[in-house]
């Protein structure tokens, strides 16, 4: 194998395949470094095993980073529907699931697959450990040492350690004189304080339709009760902007005046239980167990206007304090990385490095679930292709 390339790309999932298919493409000569045993891993377990490949909706107000501006120059020049464009041009079945969310019809493995066919020309190695990295760029791996003018780092975040990630990408960053924003676990499940963990004690698999709020963000998704906390969409993405210490504002009943619904029925004289009330708007074994933890197992009319009140705030309004995270095992993304003020927002290159990009999830660039995160991955890697 020749050693000289124009382009060295270190790591092959979502990002590093793309942008070594779009730069091959364009008669780049690429070598693409995986130190794992297969390409976009990843991807394959991603939208349960069906792909989320982008959203229809995509725009920079659906990621969070230090410069919420940063992500729109590549965003508007590699659309979802261009990508959508890729996917049909390979004859990949597609439905929208909901909410611009566009998954495959048939296995996320299709997706991995129109990558690697796109890469046809590429030099790719995979089971390749990267040793060193030098200015020029001199990049020794255990397959022997390799050149190029150019290299592209697209190592992904934290998340999900028995995939392949590693903090190798922040390492080189630092090497090379780049700043960091601190990583955290984002889209990821929150846990209980042992109070809540006891009065939600046998309500796993609950679900239930909530408005979720945390950093001034707002989710109206699906909540989901686990054996260790809360999870289900709306508490993922709020997990994105919480920070440790601080409480998500969660409204259980969301759209409706709870307290005006309880002094109402209570009024006109209804012979009901409390928790019949809230059954309207909660799954059964959730609003028993609200009921018994308020001292509301009884029927409207016994249950005292203050005790009602304080339920249907707390339903509406409540301030839940968790513990932490589930951790960069069970996070779907890394929030943080590569400071986008080390980088051009055209071509993802490094303004201390020349000829250094970066590209996916490595950068301080995180979407919100649904597809916002294959998005970044093909516009980042897009943007550094046509710089290459
Ligand atoms: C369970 C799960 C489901 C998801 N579902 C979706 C979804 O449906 N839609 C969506 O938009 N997003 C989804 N995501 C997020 C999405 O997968 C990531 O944001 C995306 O894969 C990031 O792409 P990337 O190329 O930057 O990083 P990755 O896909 O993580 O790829 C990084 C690659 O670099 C390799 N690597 C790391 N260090 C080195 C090194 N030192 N040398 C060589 N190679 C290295 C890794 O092995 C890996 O192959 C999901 C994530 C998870 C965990």
């Amino acid at each position: 194998m020749k050693n000289e390339f124009d382009a060295i790309v270190v790591g092959g999932g979502a990002a590093g395949l793309f942008c070594t298919a779009m730069a091959t493409q364009r008669g780049r000569r690429v070598l693409l470094i995986e130190h794992g045993e297969a390409l976009g891993r990843k991807i394959l377990i991603s939208g349960g095993g069906r792909c989320n490949f982008t959203n229809s909706g995509t725009q920079a107000g659906n990621f969070l980073s230090a410069n919420p501006h940063f992500a729109k120059s590549a965003l508007a020049r590699y659309t979802p529907a261009d990508f959508l464009a890729l996917v049909e041009r390979h004859g990949i079945a597609w439905h929208e699931k909901k909410l611009g969310q566009l998954f495959c019809d048939g296995s996320a493995r299709q997706i991995v697959d129109l990558l690697q066919a796109e890469c046809a020309g590429a030099t790719i190695l995979t089971n390749t450990r990267v040793e060193r990295v030098e200015r020029g760029f001199a990049v020794r791996t255990s397959a022997g040492d390799f050149r190029a003018p150019k290299l592209v780092i697209a190592t992904g975040g934290l998340s999900i350690p028995k995939l392949g990630a590693t903090d190798w990408g922040y390492r080189l960053a630092q090497q090379f004189g780049l700043k960091l924003v601190t990583a955290r676990p984002a889209l990821v499940p929150l846990t209980f304080l042992p109070a809540d963990a006891q009065a939600f004690e046998g309500l796993a698999g609950v679900a239930a339709d909530v408005e979720a709020t945390a950093g001034g963000a707002r989710f109206a998704e699906r909540l989901l009760v686990t054996h260790r906390g809360l999870s289900g969409p709306a508490i993922l993405q709020a997990s994105s902007y919480w920070q440790p210490g601080e409480t998500l504002r969660l409204d259980l009943a969301p759209g409706q005046d709870l307290e005006a619904e309880f002094l109402r029925r209570k009024r006109s004289g209804e012979r009901t239980q409390v928790k019949a009330v809230l059954t309207a708007f909660l799954p059964l074994r959730l609003a028993d167990r609200w009921a018994q933890l308020h001292s509301l197992d009884r029927p409207l009319a016994h249950a005292r206007d203050t005790d009602l009140r304080a339920a249907a705030q707390q339903l509406q309004h409540w301030h839940w304090r968790p513990a932490g995270t589930e951790g960069y095992a069970k996070a779907e993304v890394t929030a943080g990385g590569v400071a986008t003020d080390e980088l051009s927002s055209k071509t993802m290159e490094s303004r201390r490095a020349p000829g250094l990009h970066w590209i996916g999830e490595v950068v301080d660039v995180t979407g919100h679930l649904g597809g916002y995160n294959f998005q970044w991955a093909w516009a980042s890697a897009f943007a550094a292709a046509e710089a290459l």
